[in-house]
């Protein structure tokens, strides 16, 4: 059966967890700048405006907290990794991400997405060691699956789960541009979120 949009409504952003509200089951979703977070959450919503696509790194920098009508609470986390902000901006990033990841109470799941034509970066690698390390639960989010040619496909694949270090089948591959894969994240969103 379809899987219907995840029913979603921007609730507020903040900067610090502690300025964050109690909340049920949260996920989040992270990954370096221009993986397509934005595009993504828009998809499993299906709202145009829903989260920002691309360059704006004013809202961007923040913690940004949607409700979910079923229950439940998505964050989108700021990207890592965005060239075009202060320096000062960039190094409180890691502490802002790492503080939310660490303590928030509610939080059940971290997607992270890695751009499936060319992930996972070494920014990427960094992430998805530290999360490990930490004992954070994780799941991959291979994006843009469009981008890569059928041919190169079974390839791609298994170089991205190689370097994620991870079985291919441990990672769901999407395409907001075209929709593959949406359906099966938002059922895992929902089965998350339903605690
Ligand atoms: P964010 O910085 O991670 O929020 O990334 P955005 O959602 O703003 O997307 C970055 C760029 O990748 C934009 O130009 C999008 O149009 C493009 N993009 C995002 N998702 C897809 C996808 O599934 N397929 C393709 N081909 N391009 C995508």
């Amino acid at each position: 059966m379809a899987s219907p949009p995840l029913r979603l409504q921007f609730l507020r952003s903040a900067t610090r967890v502690r300025d964050l509200d109690e909340a049920g089951p949260e996920v989040a979703f992270v990954g370096r700048s221009n993986v397509g977070k934005s595009s993504l959450i828009n998809a499993l919503a299906r709202q145009r405006q829903l989260a920002r696509v691309s360059n704006t790194p004013g809202r961007t920098q923040l913690i940004n907290v949607f409700g979910h009508a079923d229950g439940g609470t998505v964050v989108d986390l700021p990207g890592y990794g965005y060239a075009k902000v202060p320096d000062r901006v960039r190094r409180d990033w890691p502490e802002m991400i790492e503080g939310y990841l660490l303590d928030r109470e509610p939080l059940v799941m971290v997607f992270v997405l890695v751009d499936g034509a060319i992930g996972p970066t070494p920014l990427d690698v960094q992430m998805l060691e530290w999360l490990r390390e930490n004992e954070v639960p994780h799941t991959v989010v291979a994006t843009k699956s469009d981008k890569v040619k059928s041919s190169k496909r079974p390839g791609r694949r298994r170089d991205l789960a190689e370097g994620c270090q991870l079985e291919q089948g441990d990672i769901v591959w999407v395409s907001s541009t075209k929709g593959d894969g949406v359906e099966r994240l938002r059922d895992l969103v929902r089965l998350h979120l339903s605690g």
